[in-house]
């Protein structure tokens, strides 16, 4: 997994290398999303590790090591920054070898997206949806609430789709498991698969 550094102590609103993915997430909501929700996430975090004991590690050590308002705040700018640096407008497909493993642990690519849409639709209330790698390589499914990130557990992210209603109100209203099958045709398998 790559992990995020701070710089001088405090860490940085991660850049986003696009304005909008086509019809899947609008402009409107990627401004909001980034420039707002997580921009707010970024300057909480930056307070609460001031006299933390936390200061100048890695974004997985804080989260793996704090709890409360700086777990929530560090923890949503991991999720953030991995999901939105997972997505492109011109993304790049799945490889052979990746396919292959799926096809391993769910059956098929498209038995995967199911239970993928699925987990991610029916999380009740606020948190994400992702796929991880365990230490034996065997990919799995977890929802998590919150701020939650599978480091936690052990696990190896790769893959997330955050199901915060701020994620999708302004395209989707009401509608998350259109906004859940709709993002497959904008994720980037090369990026994916770098995190394994
Ligand atoms: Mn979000």
């Amino acid at each position: 997994m790559k992990d995020i550094l701070p710089v001088n102590g405090h860490f940085v609103l991660p850049e986003l290398r696009y304005e909008a993915l086509g019809t899947v997430i609008s402009k409107e909501t990627l401004s909001f999303h980034h420039g707002k929700h997580l921009k707010a996430y970024v300057d909480n975090l930056n307070k609460l590790l001031d006299g933390s004991g936390l200061e100048g590690k890695p974004l997985s050590e804080v989260v793996k090591n704090s709890e409360g308002g700086l777990f929530n705040n560090a923890g949503q700018l991991l999720n953030h920054a991995m999901y939105f640096e997972q997505f492109s407008p011109t993304p790049h497909p799945m490889s052979a070898d990746f396919k292959k493993t799926i096809e391993r642990d769910f059956g098929s690519v498209e038995s995967f997206m199911k239970e993928f849409e699925q987990k991610g639709a029916t999380l009740f209330g606020s948190g994400w949806v992702w796929l991880s790698a365990d230490n034996n390589g065997k990919l799995v499914i977890t929802q998590q609430k919150n701020a939650e990130n599978p480091v936690t557990m052990g696990l190896t992210p790769l893959l997330t789709f955050d199901v915060w209603e701020h994620a999708y109100y302004l395209d989707y209203q009401n509608r998350r498991a259109d906004y859940l099958a709709a993002l497959w045709p904008v994720v980037d398998w090369t990026e994916v698969e770098s995190r394994l």
